[in-house]
């Protein structure tokens, strides 16, 4: 997975960073062109993934992609989490 942040269309809401369930967001060091620091990754995260600062951010500045082939493993994590329980 993937985090792709365009950071000029970031109007600096700080929702994704402070809604992040893994606390894995942060300001980022340098303002953007609307003059406001855009979130990045902690550079330590513990992102899960989960898709809600894509969900959530009203400028569409984040996106998170999933890399060929990593469906069938999550799948088959979530299978195998199903069947330990
Ligand atoms: S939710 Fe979107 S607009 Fe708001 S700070 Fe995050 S990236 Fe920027
Ligand atoms: S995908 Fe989820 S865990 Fe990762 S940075 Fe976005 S909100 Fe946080």
């Amino acid at each position: 997975m993937t985090i792709t942040i365009i950071e000029d269309w970031c109007k600096g809401c700080e929702l994704c960073i402070n809604r992040c369930p893994t606390s894995s967001l942060e300001k980022s060091k340098d303002l953007n062109k609307k003059g406001v620091y855009p979130p990045r990754l902690k550079e330590e995260n513990e992102c899960n993934f989960c898709r809600l600062c894509e969900l959530i951010c009203p400028d569409f500045a984040i996106t998170v992609t999933q890399e060929a082939g990593e469906e069938r493993v999550q799948k088959q994590k979530l299978i195998l989490g199903g069947v330990a329980r």
